[in-house]
């Protein structure tokens, strides 16, 4: 489903997503893949096309989320909702692994959150940024 993203809307979601993912931080500039406005709760499942409910994302991040807004936590078997990057903070829930390639998840949500694409473009984003 694709959905008309308002010009206003757009200017201030790329403002303030810093043209990066919200959810692997690859920025656009870095992947060289221009990044995708996601709804965070897809307007298949009534999500809204406002500021707190759209936000950038990368195609890999986007496409492995697809229409889903909670998994099961293969830990707790507990139904868990995903990372939400407007009302969560991404540092509350993930980390740069100790060799600074991967990002990990340190809550439930970020483990069901996480997909192992989005440590392979982390390790690209960390080559750039350290060269
Ligand atoms: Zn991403």
């Amino acid at each position: 489903m694709s959905i008309r993203i308002p010009e206003s809307l757009r200017t201030q979601i790329d403002a303030t997503d810093r043209r990066s993912c919200c959810y692997c931080l690859t920025s656009e500039t870095v992947s060289g893949t221009p990044l995708t406005y996601d709804h965070i709760t897809p307007a298949s499942r009534g999500g809204l096309t406002t500021f707190d409910n759209v936000c950038l994302a990368c195609r890999t991040c986007n496409e492995f989320k697809t229409n889903t807004i909670r998994a099961v936590d293969p830990l707790t078997q507990e139904s868990t909702p995903l990372f939400h990057p407007r009302q969560q903070h991404w540092q509350d829930h993930f980390a740069w692994s100790l060799d600074g390639t991967k990002i990990e998840g340190t809550t439930a949500i970020a483990a069901i959150s996480i997909n192992a694409r989005s440590s392979i473009r982390a390790v690209t984003s960390t080559i750039v940024v350290a060269g």
